[in-house]
């Protein structure tokens, strides 16, 4: 496998059982809980070929010192980095600088900021705020690409990747990530999580990575919380959970086969298991004792022991808590019509909404037009992996 690809094998890896034939990464919405698009007063004038830097935040004054962040050497490295992209980039493609973000696509300068502000810099900062108390120290490159083509021109162009994941992915070694971001925002968001924990918890097992990772694919992002939504893989670990052939919970925790023959259901049973301690208001304080208690102690039993820690429970008393709310977890997108219509966005904000088209093949895609939160394209996989029913999104 390539190295690059590790966190997107479940791309096309479909839920045992057929139900649901998408994996890891696929789609997903970010919706957002505040009304003001950050960075908004000093939205720079579209243009292309722009590099617009993003100042450094202080301390408050009358508080004790805090450590700046971004510090100077990354404010630096950013901008430079961001020369150097742009150098290699043409005159489709726009290029903005938040460090530790640098931030590129082949669209006019505000759309990027859309995307940069609502896709890239609100999770960062709510994931910061929420978990990760450590920040990068080197830049972290995002590209957004509007199209397969582009999306795919530009991967062998930058970086000879010719055989890429259809949503996108991400280059740890060079810590970027690439995404066709037609395919929606809620991919983005999962990368960003890889790229984020890695420098808070370097020794972060795959069950919990991928798992949080995965949280974030459907979600809404407050002022200093991320809550991951139901999504399209709770109707396969349903049918798995029915059928009784959900491995146990112990054993994706402990084995080292996340991406081996069940990945598909490992997916999604690790994004449920977070989701269910997020239910519980335990995520949070789970996930700072397990950072602190991988730090010493590397065992893969070490998460059964934290989990049954933050719990204060036998495990397998645990897993039955979990089995029996998933049994009875409802979806929150619903089914239904076709054609254009309004939604109501966790805004209040009327959003239209148009069904854009199917491809043959497990995906619908749906659009979000020209809204003021910059979602541009998302899609769903419809029920059953057929292409036929329409979806309505759930924003
Ligand atoms: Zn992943």
């Amino acid at each position: 496998m390539k190295p690059w690809s590790y966190c997107l094998a479940g791309l096309l890896a479909g839920v045992a059982g057929g139900v649901c034939t998408v994996a890891a990464g696929g789609g997903g919405n970010v919706a957002h809980r505040r009304a003001d698009v950050p960075g908004g007063a000093s939205q720079p004038s579209p243009g292309r070929g722009n590099v617009v830097p993003h100042a450094a935040t202080t301390a408050t004054a009358g508080r004790l010192p805090e450590v700046v962040y971004p510090p100077d050497t990354l404010v630096a490295a950013s901008a430079r980095a961001a020369e150097s992209l742009r150098a290699r980039l043409d005159d489709t493609c726009t290029v903005t600088v938040h460090p530790p973000f640098v931030i590129a696509g082949d669209m006019p300068l505000g759309r990027l900021q859309q995307y940069a502000s609502w896709s890239v810099l609100r999770p960062a900062e709510v994931m910061w705020a929420a978990y990760f108390k450590n920040k990068p120290d080197k830049v972290i490159t995002v590209l957004l690409l509007t199209g397969e083509r582009s999306y795919r021109s530009w991967a062998k162009r930058l970086f000879g990747d010719t055989d890429v994941a259809y949503f996108g992915y991400y280059r740890p070694e060079l810590r970027t990530l690439v995404m066709n971001i037609s395919t929606g925002a809620g991919t983005l968001v999962h990368e960003l999580t890889h790229a984020l924990i890695v420098y808070d918890f370097p020794t972060v097992p795959t069950w919990f990575n991928e798992g949080l990772a995965s949280l974030h694919e459907q979600c809404t992002v407050g002022d200093s919380d991320i809550t991951g939504l139901t999504n399209w893989r709770l109707p396969g670990l349903q049918e798995a959970v029915r059928a009784g052939r959900l491995r146990p919970l112990r054993e994706l925790l402990t084995c080292r086969d996340f991406y081996g023959r069940l990945q598909g259901l490992n997916y999604a049973q690790a994004r449920y298991f977070v989701m269910y301690r997020q239910q519980m208001g335990l995520l949070k304080k789970f996930y700072a004792h397990f950072r602190d208690l991988r730090g010493k102690d590397s065992r893969d039993t070490a998460g059964v022991e934290a989990i049954e820690y933050l719990f204060g429970k036998a495990f397998k008393d645990i897993e039955k808590g979990f089995l029996d709310w998933v049994a009875g977890l409802k979806a929150q997108a619903s089914s239904a019509s076709d054609g254009r219509e309004n939604l109501s966005f966790p805004l209040s904000v009327q959003v239209p909404i148009m069904y854009a088209k199917v491809r043959d093949g497990p995906y619908l895609y749906v659009g979000c037009l020209a809204s003021r939160h910059g979602c541009v394209w998302e899609h769903m996989p419809t029920p059953g992996g057929r292409a036929g029913g329409l979806q309505k999104a759930f924003l």
